[in-house]
């Protein structure tokens, strides 16, 4: 258990993370309280990237595994202010919950990961072995993964800790996912002479209720590889008496272990090559969608937006290490997957580090109005925390 002065703590730095709005690309208030605290509770380093990611570093005496924990700060934006009780970057403490945009995703995290690294550190005055990294990474809710792979590169971790919100249960895998773009390219004409062109919109629609008749791969533990059409437009937009001559088409596809860029879209292409076969007036691509935003520092990100799906086994000796200890100080942890995309994707899919998911609160109340996280999860979270560093750094 806590005690009351490092209670106080975790929650006091959760609420300055609250008050400081950073939505994806404006994370820099965040970045800097987060470093003062940093600095001030005994890390080692602290170091702020181009992407403007945040890492702290403690060392141990002795050599040893890397573990880092990650945590996004940024968040989605908050809509509708009106329909809030309490006012969305304000943290204040109401009914033993804090109440804001972000709390549960995912700033409660990253307090209590913070916390738990310097208390850890502290109480062992630094003799373990390893080194613990504590990362605070920009631009994550509409480009996980991406940030990440600075963060990698920069730390090489034997082991990585997302804090997604997992109501303090263990993650081990999760979907990956992609966005697929379809462009169909036409010829404009006037409209009332249509025979004159070729409309792109007609022949996006015969695209699409082929691309409905394709089978989505399984996977027995993470489930289907859906493909679902999320968007569509049509170019010139509006198109005032012209028959457009260009549409492009939106897919959301969630990604399985093992999917690849090239066998993602292999299926597509084989069938969008059959209907070009059938009409020589049909011209259609299939891509993924590429990602550009700017990034807090001034330096922009950019990737495609390929995410891939990982998982682990229950078996693996880091998941049984953590899982016994967490046991072992009481908790209950289920093992599981997570159902929404992380930087997991990066860590595990991409770089093959070994990775869960471990956090606090529940992941429905990400995005949500009223968004709050229990003061019980944070500080039982960074007890975990603190578990995790015990169980790995030995
Ligand atoms: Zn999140």
């Amino acid at each position: 258990m806590l005690d009351k002065a490092r209670e106080e703590q975790v929650i006091t730095l959760c609420q300055e993370l609250i008050r400081q709005r950073s939505y994806s690309g404006e994370e820099a208030g965040v970045v800097e309280v987060l470093s003062g605290y940093m600095k001030k509770m005994g890390f080692d380093d602290v170091t702020v990237d181009r992407y403007g990611n945040i890492i702290g570093c403690i060392r141990g005496r002795r050599p040893g595994k890397k573990i880092l924990f990650d945590g996004h700060i940024d968040t989605v934006p908050v809509t509708e202010e009106k329909e809030w009780t309490y006012p969305p970057f304000a943290a204040e403490i109401h009914d033993k919950k804090i109440c804001g945009r972000g709390t549960s995703d995912m700033k409660g995290a990253v307090a209590a990961m913070t916390c738990a690294a310097a208390c850890f550190a502290k109480d062992k005055d630094k003799d373990f072995a390893g080194e613990i990294y504590v990362a605070g990474v920009v631009h994550e809710e509409c480009f996980e993964g991406v940030a990440a792979r600075e963060i990698s590169k920069f730390v090489q971790p034997d082991y990585v800790v997302i804090g997604e919100a997992s109501q303090l249960n263990l993650k081990i895998g999760q979907r990956g996912r992609a966005e697929i773009v379809i462009e169909t390219f036409g010829k404009p004409c006037h409209s009332a002479n249509p025979e004159k062109g070729i409309n792109a919109v007609y022949k996006m629609a015969k695209v699409i209720e082929a691309i409905r008749t394709l089978k989505p791969t399984h996977h027995p533990v993470l489930g289907d590889g859906i493909l679902e059409l999320t968007d569509i437009k049509s170019a010139p937009y509006p198109g005032a008496s012209v028959v457009p001559e260009y549409c492009r088409a939106t897919y959301d596809r969630r990604l399985l272990v093992g999917e690849t860029k090239e066998s993602v879209l292999a299926p597509i292409n084989e069938l969008l090559e059959k209907l070009m076969a059938e009409d020589s007036e049909l011209k259609v691509k299939a891509s993924y969608a590429v990602g550009r935003e700017k990034c807090h520092t001034g330096n922009e990100i950019e990737g495609e937006r390929f995410f891939p799906g990982w998982l682990y086994e229950k078996e693996d000796d880091f998941v049984q290490a953590v899982y016994r200890k967490l046991q072992e100080k009481g908790f209950t942890p289920e093992i599981t997957q997570y159902n929404f995309c992380t930087n997991g994707s990066h860590y595990a899919g991409e770089a093959g580090i070994k990775t869960f998911g471990l956090g606090p609160s529940r992941e429905n109340l990400a995005h949500t109005v009223n968004e709050y996280i229990e003061i019980e999860q944070l500080t039982k979270v960074e007890e975990c925390y603190y578990a995790v560093m015990e169980a790995l750094l030995v």
